[in-house]
Protein backbone atom coordinates (compact mmCIF):
# COMPACT_ATOMS: atom_id res chain seq x y z
CA UNK A 1 0.00 0.00 0.00
CA UNK A 2 1.91 3.23 -1.16
CA UNK A 3 0.71 6.85 0.35
CA UNK A 4 -1.97 8.48 -1.76
CA UNK A 5 -1.03 11.96 -0.38
CA UNK A 6 -0.17 14.30 -2.41
CA UNK A 7 -0.25 17.57 -0.80
CA UNK A 8 0.42 21.52 -2.18
CA UNK A 9 3.86 22.73 0.11
CA UNK A 10 1.93 25.61 1.35
CA UNK A 11 -0.41 23.51 2.93
CA UNK A 12 1.69 21.11 4.59
CA UNK A 13 3.85 24.30 5.83
CA UNK A 14 7.28 23.30 5.02
CA UNK A 15 9.39 26.04 6.01
CA UNK A 16 7.33 26.60 9.47
CA UNK A 17 7.85 22.88 10.61
CA UNK A 18 10.60 22.00 8.47
CA UNK A 19 10.86 18.73 7.17
CA UNK A 20 14.34 17.91 9.41
CA UNK A 21 12.16 18.28 12.15
CA UNK A 22 9.78 15.84 10.71
CA UNK A 23 11.89 13.42 10.17
CA UNK A 24 13.21 13.89 13.16
CA UNK A 25 9.64 12.61 14.72
CA UNK A 26 10.06 9.24 11.97
CA UNK A 27 13.38 8.30 13.15
CA UNK A 28 12.08 8.54 16.99
CA UNK A 29 9.32 6.18 16.08
CA UNK A 30 11.56 4.04 13.98
CA UNK A 31 13.63 3.16 17.25
CA UNK A 32 10.64 3.12 19.14
CA UNK A 33 10.35 3.27 23.02
CA UNK A 34 10.07 0.39 25.70
CA UNK A 35 7.47 -0.35 23.85
CA UNK A 36 9.61 -1.05 20.38
CA UNK A 37 10.10 0.71 16.96
CA UNK A 38 7.53 1.53 14.20
CA UNK A 39 8.86 -1.05 11.27
CA UNK A 40 6.19 -0.41 8.55
CA UNK A 41 7.53 1.90 5.84
CA UNK A 42 4.13 3.02 4.47
CA UNK A 43 3.15 4.13 7.91
CA UNK A 44 6.13 5.84 8.37
CA UNK A 45 5.83 7.75 5.36
CA UNK A 46 2.08 8.66 6.55
CA UNK A 47 3.82 10.36 9.23
CA UNK A 48 6.22 12.25 7.17
CA UNK A 49 3.67 13.55 5.19
CA UNK A 50 0.50 14.36 7.29
CA UNK A 51 1.27 18.14 8.85
CA UNK A 52 0.41 17.38 12.47
CA UNK A 53 1.21 20.85 13.65
CA UNK A 54 -2.56 21.83 11.44
CA UNK A 55 -3.90 19.26 14.02
CA UNK A 56 -2.86 21.24 17.27
CA UNK A 57 -4.08 24.90 17.99
CA UNK A 58 -1.01 27.36 16.79
CA UNK A 59 0.50 28.13 20.48
CA UNK A 60 1.28 24.55 20.29
CA UNK A 61 2.64 24.29 16.84
CA UNK A 62 6.53 24.34 17.80
CA UNK A 63 5.70 20.90 19.63
CA UNK A 64 3.63 19.34 17.20
CA UNK A 65 6.83 16.67 16.00
CA UNK A 66 7.62 15.61 19.62
CA UNK A 67 6.68 12.28 20.50
CA UNK A 68 3.96 13.24 22.95
CA UNK A 69 0.16 13.44 23.41
CA UNK A 70 -0.85 17.44 23.52
CA UNK A 71 -4.28 19.14 24.49
CA UNK A 72 -6.89 19.72 21.79
CA UNK A 73 -9.17 20.95 24.00
CA UNK A 74 -12.41 19.54 25.87
CA UNK A 75 -10.23 18.04 28.47
CA UNK A 76 -8.83 15.85 25.33
CA UNK A 77 -5.86 15.08 23.65
CA UNK A 78 -4.21 14.55 20.52
CA UNK A 79 -2.55 11.06 20.74
CA UNK A 80 0.98 10.26 20.75
CA UNK A 81 2.18 9.92 17.34
CA UNK A 82 3.94 6.67 18.51
CA UNK A 83 0.63 5.01 19.44
CA UNK A 84 -1.01 6.50 16.58
CA UNK A 85 1.47 4.71 14.69
CA UNK A 86 1.48 1.68 16.09
CA UNK A 87 -2.00 1.07 15.95
CA UNK A 88 -2.42 1.99 12.43
CA UNK A 89 0.83 -0.72 11.54
CA UNK A 90 -1.49 -3.14 14.02
CA UNK A 91 -4.57 -2.61 11.37
CA UNK A 92 -2.50 -2.80 8.27
CA UNK A 93 -1.59 -6.54 9.37
CA UNK A 94 -4.87 -7.63 7.99
CA UNK A 95 -4.98 -5.03 4.59
CA UNK A 96 -8.07 -3.46 5.73
CA UNK A 97 -9.70 -1.32 2.47
CA UNK A 98 -12.65 0.41 5.05
CA UNK A 99 -11.90 1.51 8.72
CA UNK A 100 -14.07 2.76 11.29
CA UNK A 101 -12.22 5.36 13.91
CA UNK A 102 -13.94 5.84 17.26
CA UNK A 103 -13.07 9.43 18.74
CA UNK A 104 -12.09 11.99 16.00
CA UNK A 105 -10.47 14.18 18.32
CA UNK A 106 -8.38 16.65 16.45
CA UNK A 107 -8.68 14.26 13.12
CA UNK A 108 -5.05 13.16 12.63
CA UNK A 109 -5.17 9.25 13.20
CA UNK A 110 -8.06 9.59 10.60
CA UNK A 111 -5.46 11.79 8.42
CA UNK A 112 -2.96 9.28 8.57
CA UNK A 113 -5.47 6.65 7.63
CA UNK A 114 -7.01 8.53 5.15
CA UNK A 115 -3.08 8.98 3.43
CA UNK A 116 -2.35 5.64 3.47
CA UNK A 117 -5.63 4.69 1.02
CA UNK A 118 -8.20 3.50 3.25
CA UNK A 119 -11.80 4.72 3.10
CA UNK A 120 -12.36 5.81 6.81
CA UNK A 121 -15.17 6.42 8.77
CA UNK A 122 -14.87 8.11 12.38
CA UNK A 123 -17.20 8.97 14.59
CA UNK A 124 -16.99 11.84 17.76
CA UNK A 125 -18.96 12.93 20.45
CA UNK A 126 -18.14 16.62 21.09
CA UNK A 127 -19.16 18.56 17.92
CA UNK A 128 -17.12 21.47 18.35
CA UNK A 129 -13.98 19.17 18.26
CA UNK A 130 -15.23 17.20 15.08
CA UNK A 131 -15.98 20.81 13.24
CA UNK A 132 -12.26 21.61 13.43
CA UNK A 133 -11.29 18.14 12.58
CA UNK A 134 -13.96 18.56 9.39
CA UNK A 135 -12.05 22.03 8.40
CA UNK A 136 -8.62 20.12 8.57
CA UNK A 137 -9.57 17.03 6.50
CA UNK A 138 -10.96 20.20 4.26
CA UNK A 139 -7.79 22.22 3.85
CA UNK A 140 -5.98 18.31 3.29
CA UNK A 141 -8.19 17.14 0.19
CA UNK A 142 -9.32 14.24 2.86
CA UNK A 143 -12.51 12.60 1.69
CA UNK A 144 -13.00 11.19 5.52
CA UNK A 145 -16.58 10.40 6.08
CA UNK A 146 -17.32 11.45 9.79
CA UNK A 147 -20.60 11.80 11.85
CA UNK A 148 -21.59 13.36 15.21
CA UNK A 149 -22.71 10.48 17.48
CA UNK A 150 -21.71 8.14 20.85
CA UNK A 151 -19.65 6.09 19.14
CA UNK A 152 -20.35 3.27 21.21
CA UNK A 153 -22.87 2.48 18.85
CA UNK A 154 -20.45 2.39 16.32
CA UNK A 155 -21.72 3.07 12.28
CA UNK A 156 -23.25 -0.02 11.89
CA UNK A 157 -25.17 1.25 8.37
CA UNK A 158 -21.84 1.48 6.76
CA UNK A 159 -20.50 -1.61 8.16
CA UNK A 160 -18.96 -4.10 8.57
CA UNK A 161 -15.66 -2.90 8.61
CA UNK A 162 -12.49 -4.91 7.96
CA UNK A 163 -10.87 -2.61 10.81
CA UNK A 164 -11.54 -0.31 13.72
CA UNK A 165 -9.17 1.66 15.62
CA UNK A 166 -11.10 3.01 19.36
CA UNK A 167 -9.06 5.89 20.35
CA UNK A 168 -10.62 6.53 23.76
CA UNK A 169 -10.38 3.83 26.96
CA UNK A 170 -13.27 1.80 28.25
CA UNK A 171 -13.53 -0.87 31.08
CA UNK A 172 -14.21 -3.47 29.01
CA UNK A 173 -14.53 -3.62 25.22
CA UNK A 174 -17.85 -1.84 23.40
CA UNK A 175 -19.90 -5.31 22.01
CA UNK A 176 -21.54 -3.58 19.28
CA UNK A 177 -18.00 -2.38 17.79
CA UNK A 178 -17.42 -5.96 17.56
CA UNK A 179 -20.28 -7.08 15.99
CA UNK A 180 -19.46 -4.40 13.12
CA UNK A 181 -15.74 -6.22 12.35
CA UNK A 182 -15.60 -8.41 9.07
CA UNK A 183 -14.50 -11.93 9.40
CA UNK A 184 -10.23 -11.69 9.84
CA UNK A 185 -11.31 -7.66 10.73
CA UNK A 186 -8.91 -6.21 12.92
CA UNK A 187 -10.56 -3.92 16.11
CA UNK A 188 -7.54 -2.33 18.37
CA UNK A 189 -9.01 -0.68 21.65
CA UNK A 190 -6.88 0.58 24.49
CA UNK A 191 -9.32 -1.45 27.56
CA UNK A 192 -8.56 -0.37 31.52
CA UNK A 193 -8.67 1.83 33.79
CA UNK A 194 -8.43 5.96 34.05
CA UNK A 195 -4.81 6.10 34.51
CA UNK A 196 -3.08 3.41 32.31
CA UNK A 197 -4.94 0.73 29.93
CA UNK A 198 -3.66 -1.77 27.86
CA UNK A 199 -4.33 -1.84 23.99
CA UNK A 200 -5.52 -4.75 22.50
CA UNK A 201 -5.41 -6.04 19.09
CA UNK A 202 -8.46 -8.34 18.29
CA UNK A 203 -8.78 -10.71 15.23
CA UNK A 204 -11.90 -11.99 13.81
CA UNK A 205 -11.68 -15.40 12.67
CA UNK A 206 -13.35 -17.32 9.68
CA UNK A 207 -15.06 -19.93 12.57
CA UNK A 208 -16.17 -16.60 14.69
CA UNK A 209 -13.81 -16.74 17.36
CA UNK A 210 -11.92 -13.58 18.66
CA UNK A 211 -8.33 -14.09 18.52
CA UNK A 212 -6.98 -11.34 21.76
CA UNK A 213 -3.42 -9.89 21.59
CA UNK A 214 -1.93 -7.21 24.17
CA UNK A 215 -0.10 -4.89 22.30
CA UNK A 216 0.98 -2.35 24.65
CA UNK A 217 0.59 -0.16 27.61
CA UNK A 218 -1.10 2.84 27.22
CA UNK A 219 -3.14 6.63 28.34
CA UNK A 220 -5.70 7.42 26.63
CA UNK A 221 -8.75 9.75 27.70
CA UNK A 222 -12.01 7.66 28.34
CA UNK A 223 -14.69 6.85 26.39
CA UNK A 224 -17.80 8.89 27.64
CA UNK A 225 -21.89 8.36 26.97
CA UNK A 226 -23.83 10.90 24.72
CA UNK A 227 -22.69 13.62 23.05
CA UNK A 228 -21.93 17.32 23.75
CA UNK A 229 -22.39 20.24 21.47
N1 LIG B 1 -7.95 10.01 17.44
C1 LIG B 1 -7.82 11.29 18.09
C2 LIG B 1 -7.60 11.12 19.58
C3 LIG B 1 -8.51 12.01 20.32
S1 LIG B 1 -8.71 11.71 22.04
C4 LIG B 1 -6.73 12.11 17.44
O1 LIG B 1 -6.01 11.60 16.59
O2 LIG B 1 -6.61 13.31 17.75
C5 LIG B 1 -10.20 10.76 22.07
C6 LIG B 1 -11.43 11.38 21.49
O3 LIG B 1 -12.49 10.45 21.70
C7 LIG B 1 -11.88 12.69 22.13
O4 LIG B 1 -12.03 13.66 21.15
C8 LIG B 1 -13.22 12.34 22.76
O5 LIG B 1 -14.17 13.40 22.73
C9 LIG B 1 -13.68 11.18 21.91
N2 LIG B 1 -14.67 10.31 22.53
C10 LIG B 1 -14.77 9.90 23.82
N3 LIG B 1 -15.83 9.10 23.98
C11 LIG B 1 -16.43 9.00 22.77
C12 LIG B 1 -17.59 8.32 22.29
N4 LIG B 1 -18.37 7.58 23.08
N5 LIG B 1 -17.90 8.44 20.98
C13 LIG B 1 -17.14 9.18 20.14
N6 LIG B 1 -16.05 9.86 20.54
C14 LIG B 1 -15.69 9.76 21.84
Amino acid sequence: MTPRLRLQPEVVGVGMTSQRVRDRLVQRLREGGANGGIVDENVLNAVRLVPRHLFVDEALASRAYEDTALPIGHGQTISQPWVVARMTEAVLAVQPKKVLEIGTGSGYQAAILAALGLEVYTVERIGELLRQARKRFRTLGMNIRSKHDDGRIGWPEHGPYDAIVVTAAAPALVEALLDQLAVGGMLVAPVGGASAQSLLQLVRQPDGSIQEQTLAPVVFVPLLAGTLD
